[in-house]
């Protein structure tokens, strides 16, 4: 038998190992992005056609590179940003692996064009398959472009994970956000086929924040700013009042590099506490800056992730600052003014930082409080609703000791079985409304107790479902049509799902920047009301946007059957009730919603009276 292992070429080797670091279009973004801002750049344009897949482009006015850096830095683990392992630990620029542009270079047909303050001459490349192609001197202003055209063309496999071109949009606006957010100092534009979709003049936090985020957020900012020896915090969070249902506005950075951290955004909620309602998110861009010592930013090859070395006092700084500042705002009267100087007392927030501090620190009992919090955040209660699925199995025993058996009763598990026992229609005279919640409909076997809001979202989602699957919904013409804008990333996810809306009867119009104008609506949304419906509607999509089991159709109807839905609260008159009852047990699947909560539980007569003791 002849020997079997062998190296791989080069070529493949870096093919492999670029779909660490460049997963798609976005996170080829990013890093072009971060080495334009590493280069010094103070004005970086982004140009993408087709979502990114056949063009990125940055343009910066950095230091740009010599001929052999320029050649080099295509190399893998070519980088100018740390020499020894030391650096690791003290990193300030943004990239350090030496990984992107030879991932790059491996994965799409790349055009650089790059040139230094002190030379004479540019350079010009261009690399395909990992191999310089093309190399000459070239008339070039100060700074680097680079172009990178038809991502995964020699790798098919991964071009044909790539989603759709405004999905695709979706993630790189979101790296793009990430790092023009980050440096407000810096010009940043983003132009897409074309058009131009941000325009980032240079300024300040707070500028830079309204420019992103919309107007809505100007003079509903309040600044967080607290410094000490060991981590300093600036910002700013939104005040209650633009919580928005969805978790879309919220931004940390540490050292100026976005990270996702699910242990601060709890720190954060913590100090919102009772000023937002339970799910709602309110706006954040908060900037962590300490020691580079005090962290690992090694642990996630796309590097969101970040490990502290004491993650306990960052949380308990995190809260702690923020409710400081929303202390100091008095952006609630209630906000326990006791609390508030012991919140100041805190040492991480009041004093230097040294060893001895921080194990005080850690011993306080206000620090402790932050902790425990933080523990029962993960075990989430979901009581409701317990009991009704008993009530649909005649079979058990619900004696006086049954009846305890009911509280634990488990989820649904299936909506097949459930649906089996649903025969009964019940009649539609003798309607009671309950709470202006609830409809009592007797059955011959006992009554139905239907909870309006639940039947109703089942209704709906079934009318959009069959309007979607080609009998539209009929729209009505606006008088006065509405004017929507939106935030950039709300405009492209509207795109998105126009051609859905048209047939649930919303006619809407894209105008160019982000602002839509709503031609008509479906008749039963009453005048006036189309654009909350459309604004309400995108909350909840935004809502349900993380949950990939669905398409974004099914993502559509369900956020539009879910905030359509009549709320508990409504009264409902007799004929409505009538409506409601009929419409529900004319649908496929009439006992569930389509997130699998119950339309309405069944109470058996024989049952009643067995608990009556009878
Ligand atoms: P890293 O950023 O981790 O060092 P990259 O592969 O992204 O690795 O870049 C390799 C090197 O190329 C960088 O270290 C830098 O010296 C150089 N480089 C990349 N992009 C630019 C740019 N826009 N301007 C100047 N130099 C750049
Ligand atoms: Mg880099």
């Amino acid at each position: 038998m002849p020997d079997i292992i062998q190296l791989l070429p080069d070529n493949i080797a870096n093919q492999i190992a670029a779909g660490e670091v460049i997963q798609r279009p976005a996170s080829a973004v990013k890093e072009l992005l971060e080495n334009a801002v590493d280069a010094g750049a103070d004005e970086i344009k982004l140009f993408i056609n087709d979502a990114g897949k056949s063009l990125i482009q940055v343009i910066d006015n950095g230091k740009g590179m010599s001929d052999t850096d320029a050649r080099m830095a295509f190399e893998r683990h070519a980088t100018s940003k740390i020499s020894n392992i030391e650096d690791l630990f003290k990193i300030k620029t943004m990239g350090f692996r030496g990984e992107a542009l030879a991932s790059i270079a491996a994965v799409a047909q790349v055009e650089l064009k790059t040139k230094r303050a002190e030379d004479e001459t540019g350079v010009y490349l261009e690399i395909e398959n990992s191999i310089v192609i093309k190399q000459e001197p070239i008339a070039a202003p100060i700074g680097t472009s680079i172009a990178m055209k038809n991502l995964f063309f020699n790798v098919p496999a991964r071009r044909n994970f790539l989603k759709s071109n405004p999905a695709e949009l979706r993630h790189i606006v979101d790296e793009f956000i990430r790092v023009a957010m980050a440096f407000p100092e810096v010009f940043f534009s983003l132009t897409s086929n074309g058009q131009q979709v941000f325009h980032l003049e240079k300024g300040t936090l707070k500028q830079r924040i309204v420019q992103i985020l919309g107007n809505n957020y100007n003079a509903k900012l309040v600044a967080v700013q607290e410094h000490t020896d060991y981590m300093n915090i600036y910002g700013f969070v939104g005040k209650p009042e633009t919580a928005k249902k969805t978790r879309g506005d919220q931004y940390f950075f540490v050292n100026n590099r976005f990270i996702k951290s699910a242990y601060l955004n709890h720190a954060l909620m913590n100090a919102f506490d009772a000023m937002i309602g339970k799910d709602s998110f309110p706006m954040y861009a908060l900037f962590i800056d300490l020691d580079p010592s005090q962290l690992d930013i090694n642990v996630h090859p796309t590097k969101q992730e970040i490990k502290f070395e004491d993650e306990k006092i960052v949380y308990a700084f995190v809260q702690s600052a923020v409710k400081h500042a929303l202390a100091q705002f008095s952006i609630t009267p209630t906000l326990d003014f006791e609390l508030d100087v012991s919140i100041q007392q805190l040492d991480a927030v009041s004093k230097p930082f040294t060893d001895e501090k921080k194990s005080t620190a850690t011993s306080s009992s206000l620090y402790s409080t932050f902790t425990k919090k933080n523990q029962s955040h993960f075990i989430e209660n979901k009581s409701e609703l317990k009991h009704w699925k008993d009530f649909y199995e005649p079979e058990k025993k619900t004696t006086a000791e049954g009846w305890k058996s009911l509280t634990d009763a488990g989820n649904i598990q299936s909506q097949q079985v459930l649906h089996t026992v649903n025969e009964q229609i019940p009649g539609t005279d003798n309607l009671a409304q309950l709470h202006n919640s609830f409809i009592v409909t007797p059955t011959n076997k006992g009554y139905y107790l239907i909870h309006q809001q639940n039947a109703h979202e089942r209704i709906l989602y079934e009318q959009f479902t069959t309007a979607v699957d080609g009998k539209p919904i009929a729209a009505q013409r606006s008088l006065f049509p509405a004017t929507l804008e939106l935030s950039v990333t709300d405009a492209v996810l509207l795109n998105e799902l126009l051609p859905d809306l048209n047939h649930l009867g919303y006619l809407l119009e894209p105008f160019g920047n982000n602002t839509f104008v709503i031609q008509g609506s479906p008749a039963d949304v009453v005048d006036g009301n189309e654009k909350v419906a459309v604004e309400k509607m995108l909350e909840q999509y935004k809502h349900f946007s993380n949950d990939l089991k669905y398409s974004k159709r099914e993502k559509l109807l369900r956020s539009m059957a879910l905030q359509q839905s009549i709320k508990a609260g409504t009264g409902l008159t007799e004929k409505e009730m009538k409506a409601l009852v009929e419409n529900l047990f004319s649908c496929v699947t009439p006992n569930i919603t389509p997130n699998g909560k119950p339309t309405y539980l069944e109470f058996k007569k024989d049952e009643l009276d067995k608990m009556f003791g009878r």
